[in-house]
């Protein structure tokens, strides 16, 4: 049987942010300064708070990090993966509410930051990625928190090479078009989308299940596209679009049953 996760694991559906939640974020922007219809200029995405969040240990202040519970567990198991090859990941700042998201932008303003300093490195509040639960910075000892520097650093070399394969991709690259400064610390969780509703009927049938995220992918949907794991059988090639590690690892397994060759 597929395995579904439990309601509230996954991250915040954009789509489900609701009028009046768009509304709050535009009075917000408003009383910061912002020009009317900045985000959506910048192409952002109004992002809803976290419906459900568990513990992931501290940041580097020694706050409680949280995040959506899919992502906690594919973090977990990708600063174990980094730990094993001698890369300390640390943790800055996980799940961020509207709330803190407006203080946050309140106080640079307070302290002389231009309001266009600010939207270089922070979004309004509403379209931080912190709210959805499966944002976080990252950075490694003896650098700054949310410091370029990050970027020449090993952890950031690894993270480049294998962080995709838990499902987190860096969310502002050099030139990335919306307006934020590159942020080499920004990693969100992506995950793999809803099962589409094509695959509805194939939903009963032998899952594979990802070592990461603990994710199930119903047989016969083909495997993300990946050369065969060492570990593991060659796999098919696949044709679907639904997660897309970079490269090769042990992710992906089958735990009780041979899917059959699509
Ligand atoms: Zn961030």
């Amino acid at each position: 049987m597929a395995m579904t996760a439990p309601a509230g694991a996954s991250c915040a559906d954009p789509a489900a942010a609701t009028a009046g939640y768009r509304q709050r974020a535009a009075d917000v922007a408003r009383r910061l300064g912002a020009t009317p219809g900045y985000a959506q200029a910048h192409r952002w995405i109004l992002q809803p708070e976290a419906p459900a969040l568990a513990r992931v240990g501290t940041d580097i202040y020694g706050r409680p990090l949280r995040l959506a519970p899919r992502a906690t567990t594919a973090l977990r198991a990708m600063v174990a993966a980094a730990a094993r090859e001698n890369v300390a990941l640390q943790a800055v700042s996980g799940f961020r509410s509207f709330g803190y998201q407006r203080r946050l932008l309140r106080r640079k303003l307070d302290h002389g930051v231009t309001l266009a300093a600010v939207l270089a490195v922070n979004t309004l509040p509403g379209f931080s990625e912190h709210h959805s639960g499966c944002a976080l910075d990252l950075t490694t000892p003896g650098v700054r928190a949310a410091d370029a520097a990050f970027a020449a650093t090993p952890a950031f070399a690894w993270l480049q090479r294998h962080a995709a394969d838990y499902g987190f991709a860096l969310s502002y690259p050099r030139g990335n078009g919306k307006g934020i400064d590159f942020e080499p610390w920004h990693w969100r969780y992506r995950g793999p989308p809803a099962a589409p509703a094509d695959l509805a009927a194939v939903t009963d049938r032998p899952a594979w299940r990802c070592h990461a995220c603990a994710l199930a992918v119903p047989s016969p949907l083909p495997l993300p596209p990946s050369p065969p794991c060492r570990a593991l059988p060659p796999q098919p090639r696949p044709t679907h679009a639904w997660a897309r590690p970079a490269r090769c690892s042990t992710r992906w397994a089958v735990p009780t049953t041979t899917p059959p060759l699509p």
